[in-house]
């Protein structure tokens, strides 16, 4: 049909069909919206096609009656095969009785069409389909990536809400009572309305909604639900079905759509399919949750990881940039602790980074944000909280530490300690990047106090630690803020770069060295070194 837009998902299709010319016409007109169609007139070949190594089909689209296995038993075996257990499986079928539209979703089937449905529907489902394959695919992939992380057991299936929002209090009721009285029945409790204002889909499992309430007024439905992620599926029923209708709806986002006077057991059966996608739907989307907080996590502390960090200091930020609050960073570093890994072991040294977790976690509020940034170093953003305040915290979180004991495994122990810088917003940075550096440099400042302490930042301008009389020779302080840093690179190359291009002038090889920052930060941290490696080598 001409005036359907081409489609605008592109998807790898299965057709199958014993009808060579029925695979042609179909594939056809798939193709010709942009589709990739892979066809076959063999089941057994589909099979092999379906769950073997190449890339993954979108979509399956079946025909019922064919010789070596029928469309039921084929979308049986597809089921049971992990590959394909969750693309959706559309059944073409020249057969139009319920009997054979009940068999073909018992059989797991998520919908089906005749074989003379008209182009512009087919396309409307076909659309509306590979975005849900497209979906359970996504959610399958973070799946699989976390079954390995985290074995959950499923839990028991819960009783299924559905609601049935009708703008016909008798339809409502009527479709109700059908609904009870099937199968499906004993599985779900259902429930009606007449309104779609105020509705909420939390917690529904499936909901049947009447064509006006879905399509038209001022509030449509499937407007604000149709192609949300998280909504259940959207069965539209209609009293006046028709083509055009039919494929508004799909194009709406709706996961079904039904004459008002659809045969009980076809009902029952539909919501019963439409309830099995939402579970799965619902076990796919509760792993990808786990996954997303997998993302964020230190696997090793429980504490949050450094990307996350990242994103919560840029975040605090902002807000504490608008609101004119105070923002202060504790950036924390145990204290020789390579000691403890060459004295007892990686096993322990990672225990005892456990340890050390749990004493920050003890002694941090419920608004401070702990996150494991590199290997033994801590960050700790405390939103809402000045200089003063903020170092009382640090102290806390430096004392709360310095009572712990490592254990070896095979006697002996080590006591641990953590240097901290403490570093604010507005009264030492004013940006995400100065504050680390600042906070770093106090932190640095620490260590060559003599570790287990807490040093303020310097403020403003002074973010660049700058050289002073009797401390170690300037190229040393860099080659070492250079060496050390391997977790922060982009940090100290820029903080040391800046030294570096401040104390020489142009013509200066390290002058130029150092504009160069911009462009490669990687290259230049490697330049660098080598470059005070030379300088330093005269005075050795
Ligand atoms: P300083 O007081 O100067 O910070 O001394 P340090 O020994 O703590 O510092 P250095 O940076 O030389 O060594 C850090 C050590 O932390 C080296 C590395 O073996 C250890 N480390 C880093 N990440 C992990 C980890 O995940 N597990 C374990 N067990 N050790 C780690
Ligand atoms: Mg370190
Ligand atoms: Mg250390």
């Amino acid at each position: 049909m001409s005036d359907l837009s081409p489609l605008a998902t592109t998807g790898r299709v299965l057709l199958v069909d014993d009808s060579v010319l029925a695979l042609e016409t179909i594939g056809a007109r798939l193709r010709a919206h942009g589709l990739d169609v892979v066809t076959t007139p063999s089941p057994l070949e589909a099979l092999a096609l379906a769950t073997g190594e190449g890339p993954p089909f979108d979509l399956f689209i079946l025909d019922v009656m064919m010789p070596e296995l029928d469309g039921h038993a084929l979308t049986r075996r597809l089921r049971a095969h992990p590959r394909s257990a969750h693309t959706p499986i559309l059944l073409l079928t020249s057969l139009d009785t319920t009997d054979d539209r009940v068999a073909g979703l018992e059989a797991g089937a998520d919908d089906f069409f005749t074989k003379a449905v008209p182009d512009a529907e087919m396309l409307a489902r076909v659309r509306s389909f590979i975005s849900l394959g497209k979906m359970r695919a996504h959610l399958l992939a973070h799946q699989e990536a976390m079954a390995r992380v985290v074995r959950e057991p499923e839990a028991a299936p819960e009783r299924a809400r559905v609601e049935v929002l009708h703008h016909q209090p008798d339809a409502a009721e009527q479709l109700a009572t059908t609904l009870r009285a099937s199968p499906v029945g004993a599985a779900c409790t259902v429930h009606t309305r007449t309104q779609a204002t105020r509705v909420s889909l939390e917690g529904v499992d499936a909901l049947i909604v009447s064509y006006p309430l879905a399509l038209e007024g001022e509030q449509p439905l499937l407007a604000r639900f149709g192609f949300h992620e998280d909504a259940p599926p959207l069965l539209v029923v209609d009293a006046a079905e028709s083509t055009s209708r039919r494929v508004a709806a799909f194009d709406a986002g709706a996961d079904d759509y039904l004459p008002l006077q659809t045969p009980a057991p076809e009902l029952g059966a539909r919501v019963a399919s439409a309830l099995r996608r939402q579970r799965r739907q619902r076990l796919l989307r509760s792993a990808r949750d786990r996954a997303t907080l997998a993302a964020v996590m230190d696997p090793l502390t429980g504490l949050h990881n450094r990307a996350y960090f990242q994103e919560a200091l840029a975040v605090e930020l902002k807000r504490s940039v608008r609101y004119g609050r105070p923002l202060t960073l504790v950036l924390m570093d145990l204290d020789h602790f390579k000691q403890v890994n060459d004295t007892f072991g990686h096993a322990t040294g990672d225990r005892a980074l456990r340890q050390v977790a749990g004493c920050l976690r003890g002694a941090a509020r419920s608004t401070d944000i702990l996150a494991r940034h590199g290997g033994e170093e801590f960050a700790i953003i405390l939103p809402e909280t000045g200089p003063e305040l903020g170092l009382v915290a640090a102290e806390r979180f430096r004392a709360a530490v310095e009572g712990a004991v490592v254990e070896g495994p095979r006697g002996g122990s080590l006591r641990l300690t953590v240097s901290a810088g403490v570093g604010c917003v507005p009264s030492h940075a004013r940006s995400a990047q100065e504050l680390f550096e600042v906070t770093d440099a106090a932190l640095y400042a620490a260590k060559r106090a003599g570790r287990n302490r807490v040093c303020l930042a310097a403020p403003g301008e002074t973010s660049v630690p700058r050289p002073t009389p009797g401390a170690l020779p300037a190229h040393e302080r860099l080659r070492r803020l250079l060496a050390e840093g391997p977790d922060a690179p982009l940090a100290t190359v820029r903080t040391a770069a800046r030294m570096l291009h401040e104390a020489t002038s142009p013509g200066d090889p390290l002058h130029a060295l150092t504009a160069r920052l911009q462009a490669s930060a990687e290259e230049l941290h490697r330049e660098l070194l080598t470059a005070l490696d030379e300088l330093a080598e005269p005075r050795r």
